[in-house]
């Protein structure tokens, strides 16, 4: 049976792409990708990119503090959001093109529609046409979720935070993840009022207690109004401002409310389940160990599949995805040690197991350190870095690895190799100090602060 392409993908985001030029370049595959939105996907356009240099700009203010602090004459003056939005939209554009041109150098042929399933083998785009594939790859990512109560209409999620024309000057963020967690830091650092919501009992359900403690400590410090145990019961749109009524009694009045209460799967009206593939409860496409769903002809990656929604991972299950399918080598996506960063500030690093994870499966020390880094407390600065190694009593291996400091990204990656390498606690120890820095701590760290 012949096809118009050997792999058709569904969706340009970061594991689509990756997936189609792969599949292009080096495996000489005839590949159709499209996208009904902006090539790049969440990452690119409404995620990692773009909060990350939010974050860089709102850094400023502090650093600007502490430029004084270190003798120089600065004023701080006001945040100019409109030029900063114009710049920040012209990068997009042009990195959604570097994307674009990059799949075209490949030879993939680019639909800029949205396609839905028709059977196992064909794809129907928006204007009726259909395409024929040997296999279809399933890339569509994930979309916010907003609870549903009375005045949810009046709420934003984050992908509108990049679309304000102005900045609040008050705003209430409900939820206590990655996102609510993340805006809350930058719009705080923006100059903005911050009143950030968490249902349970403490931000950042999940990971290490003792890093969340600290962050929710100096997020506290830097001005934000985390409450936690709070539920928005409703939201009223008063003139041009949002009352909410919450379950502390803490009712208030807003300018806006972002909810950053997870993300769902896109997978709806694709025909996934009407060309017979299963679907978790969730709406995450199943898939096996190698991204294929229960069609075999049809793989997913991605945050579609809300394995761990991180663009890394998804471009590594893509990758995979490519050597499996088109190279005869069959390849499972990695999901352990998958370090990561909350870009919070301080910022958030973190790789393998939490203490309390740590301790349910056998014995272990706890190496922790918290101290004022050199550079802010000389500010004056009271903010304080924790360093936290889990290591195996019994193997001496290195299980997790927890930073809560500036830079916090950048140290976990390359901690991340090491303990991706089994490197025991002794291997960090003979490895020498680079002094003055905050990460010598890691390899400096000499007694157990707990053993468990
Ligand atoms: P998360 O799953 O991280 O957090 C969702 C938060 O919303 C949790 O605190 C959850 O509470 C809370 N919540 C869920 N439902 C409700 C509800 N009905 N009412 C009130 N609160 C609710 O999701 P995010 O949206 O923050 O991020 C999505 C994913 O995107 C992340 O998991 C991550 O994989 C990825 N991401 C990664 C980033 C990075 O790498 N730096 C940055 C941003 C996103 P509870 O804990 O009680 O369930």
């Amino acid at each position: 049976m012949s096809f118009d392409y050997d792999l058709f993908v569904i969706g340009g985001g970061s594991g689509g792409v990756r997936a189609a030029r792969l599949a292009a370049s080096e495996a000489g595959a005839s590949v159709g990708l499209a996208e009904e939105y902006r090539m790049g996907g969440t990452c690119v356009i409404r995620g990692c990119v773009p909060k990350k240099l939010m974050v860089f700009a709102s850094e400023f203010r502090s650093a600007m503090q502490d430029a004084r602090a270190y003798g120089w004459e600065v004023t701080t003056g006001t945040f100019d959001w409109p030029a900063f939005r114009a710049k920040l939209d012209a990068e997009l554009d042009r990195l959604e093109n570097i994307y674009r041109t990059n799949l075209q150098k490949a030879g993939v042929e680019i639909f800029d529609t949205r396609a839905t399933l028709a059977d196992a083998h064909t794809v129907r785009l928006a204007d009726g046409t259909t395409k024929t594939a040997r296999h279809i790859l399933i890339a569509t990512g994930g979309r916010p979720y907003v609870p549903d109560f009375p005045g949810c209409e009046h709420t934003i999620t984050s992908n509108e935070v990049f679309q304000f024309e102005a900045l609040p000057k008050r705003i209430l963020i409900v939820g206590g993840g990655y996102i609510a967690c993340e805006f809350a830091c930058i719009l705080n650092g923006l100059g903005v009022e911050v009143t950030q919501y968490y249902r349970g009992a403490q931000i950042l359900r999940g990971f290490d207690e003792e890093a969340r403690g600290h962050i929710a400590g100096a997020m506290r410090d830097s001005g934000i109004d985390l409450r936690l145990g709070t539920i928005v019961q409703r939201i009223e749109k008063v003139e041009d401002r949002l009352w909410v009524k919450s379950t502390d009694g803490h009712d208030a009045v807003y300018d806006q409310v972002l909810y950053a209460t997870g993300r769902t799967p896109n997978s709806d009206g694709l025909g996934l389940a009407e060309a017979g593939v299963r679907l978790k409860d969730n709406g995450a496409v199943e898939v096996d160990a190698y991204s294929q769903t229960s069609v075999p002809s049809i793989f997913a990656v991605g945050d579609v599949t809300d394995r761990i929604n991180l663009t890394p991972v998804a471009i590594r299950e893509g990758a995979a995805f490519v050597e499996t399918v088109f190279k005869g080598n069959p390849t499972r996506p990695d999901h352990t040690l998958v370090p990561g960063a909350v870009f919070t500030q301080p910022e958030f690093g973190t790789v393998g197991l939490t203490e309390e994870e740590a301790r349910a499966l056998g014995p272990i020390e706890v190496y922790a350190t918290a101290f004022r880094p050199m550079q802010t407390s000389f500010a004056g600065r009271e903010d304080r870095v924790l360093m936290k190694l889990i290591v195996c009593a019994d193997t001496r291996k290195v299980l997790g690895c927890h930073i809560v400091a500036d830079h916090a990204g950048e140290m976990i990656q390359l901690a991340g190799i090491a303990i991706k390498m089994g490197a025991t606690k002794e291997a960090f120890a003979r490895t020498v100090a680079v002094h003055p820095t905050m990460a010598e701590e890691l390899v400096t760290m000499k007694a157990p602060v707990r053993t468990a």
